[in-house]
């Protein structure tokens, strides 16, 4: 049986860790949490001390903490130390693309391979084992990783190299950002000028503006598929997220001096959005902005 050490049992890693239980991993779990770390004994995880307990034996160390800092701390003073010589390292957390490459080059220097393997979906996915998984590292610990991450997710694509992973996630949610706010402005102007939102929707879904914002979150309520919309933007993605990820492609753009206008204005405009008191509500509600 494969031992998996899981650190970081949060909104997301708790069910990641539920899912390798289930899938016949022997998942040793660690939290600062101590109610995290109850849900995850609950699951069947077997729950480690501290740290460099649960790393000591494990075939494969999974990692799912808030950022940067907590990855880059972790890893030097708890994990790179403690492990087995053929542990392979797979951070899952949303972190800049500098700390990422970092961490990994520490891990080789230490002879251990390792990838960043952000995802996209939310809880939900994380819950129902359909993630996806964008991996950055070589292909020999990509294939390594692919029984675990199968069990946790529904696709797993090789990015690159190590931090091509969270760069495939952080140039993505900036698109996402910024195409968010290009629908709910198109939707607003829509509406403004006369137009039903409903045929604004059914045209533009079949036409060159069609984007995903649109046609499968749509922002507006009654309009286009189930959307946190409907529910008065409960649940779904925080803007506080979204924000987060614009911060880290803001710095990963400026890190090689790219140009990135419209992600620029995007990270304004949730910016603003999470300080007038939207941190914790889906992210489509940035549309309440432009009424
Ligand atoms: P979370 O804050 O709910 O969970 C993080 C967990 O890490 C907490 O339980 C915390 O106690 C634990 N932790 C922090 N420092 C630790 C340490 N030193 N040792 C052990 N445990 C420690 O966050 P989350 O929503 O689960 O997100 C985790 C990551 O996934 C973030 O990087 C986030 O950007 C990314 N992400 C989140 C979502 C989402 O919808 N929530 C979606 C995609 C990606």
């Amino acid at each position: 049986m494969t031992t998996v050490a899981f650190i970081g049992l949060g909104n997301m890693g708790s069910g990641m860790a539920d899912n390798l239980v289930k899938n016949n991993f022997n998942v040793v779990a660690f939290d600062l949490s101590d109610a995290a770390l109850l849900k995850a004994k609950e699951a069947g995880c077997n729950i480690a001390d501290t740290t460099e307990q649960a790393v000591s034996d494990a075939d494969i160390v999974v990692t799912m903490l808030p950022a940067g800092k907590h990855v880059m701390d972790i890893y030097t003073s708890q994990i790179l130390d403690n492990v087995r010589e053929n542990t392979l390292l797979i951070d899952c957390s949303t972190i800049d693309v500098e700390t990422a490459n970092k961490v990994s080059e520490l891990a080789a220097s230490k002879g251990l391979k390792m990838l960043d393997a952000p995802v996209s979906g939310g809880i939900a996915a994380a819950a129902g084992g359909t993630l996806t998984f964008m991996v950055g590292g070589d292909a020999e610990a990509f294939d390594q990783a692919q029984g675990v991450l199968g069990a946790m997710g529904k696709k797993i694509v090789h990015a690159g190299g190590n931090g091509a992973g969270q760069a495939a996630k952080i140039c993505n949610n900036m698109l996402l950002g910024a195409t968010m706010i290009a629908t709910c402005e198109s939707l607003q102007l829509a509406q403004k000028l006369g137009l039903d939102p409903q045929v604004f929707f059914d045209i533009a879904s079949n036409a060159s503006g069609q984007t995903w914002s649109l046609t499968s979150y749509c922002p507006v309520k009654g309009v286009g598929p189930q959307s946190p919309a409907d529910n008065d933007f409960a649940g779904g993605f925080a803007s506080a997220l979204m924000l987060k990820d614009l911060g880290l492609a803001m710095q990963g753009a400026k890190s090689v001096d790219a140009q990135v206008p419209m992600g620029e204005l995007a990270a304004k405009w949730f910016d603003a959005h999470c300080a007038e008191g939207n941190a914790g509500i889906d992210f489509s509600s940035i549309i309440n902005r432009l009424a």
